[in-house]
């Protein structure tokens, strides 16, 4: 399945600077940044730079380059904030079956307070 990038989508327009954001981390491929309406704690999206809706699209698309860069930020963000130690997870939505509202590939990296079971039923 091919996989078609919509550039006004909300974090291609962070990503751009019309749209401010809290800042968690900035890499060369990736850009950590805190959720808007935060479900825990700490509560980080991490997205790449590259115009990749889902992590599937990135897996097969991108280069090694983003791939590592993307990957390093994503536990550089946990050790950022203080989280390695007590815990935390990490969430990828995709598609209409995963819920996925903003078609840019985002990691929600949750921590923070115990985050109960995995999935809530329905
Ligand atoms: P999804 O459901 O696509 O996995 O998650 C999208 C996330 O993006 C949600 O947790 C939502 O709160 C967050 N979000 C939506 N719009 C904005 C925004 O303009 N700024 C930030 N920082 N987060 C946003």
């Amino acid at each position: 399945m091919g996989h078609v990038y919509d550039d006004q989508n909300i974090f291609a327009k962070i990503l751009r600077g019309e749209i401010p954001n809290a800042t968690v981390l900035e890499t060369e491929h990736a850009l950590a940044f805190r959720d808007i309406h935060p479900q825990a704690p700490t509560h980080v999206l991490v997205i790449p730079k590259g115009p990749y809706v889902c992590f599937d699209h990135f897996a097969q698309e991108a280069s090694d380059a983003e791939i590592v860069d993307y990957v390093r930020a994503v536990g550089e963000v946990c050790r950022m904030e203080g989280v390695a130690e007590d815990g935390w997870r990490l969430i990828a939505n995709a598609g209409m079956n995963g819920v996925q509202e903003v078609p840019h590939l985002h990691v929600h990296v949750l921590a923070g307070r115990n985050l109960g079971r995995m999935l809530s039923k329905g």
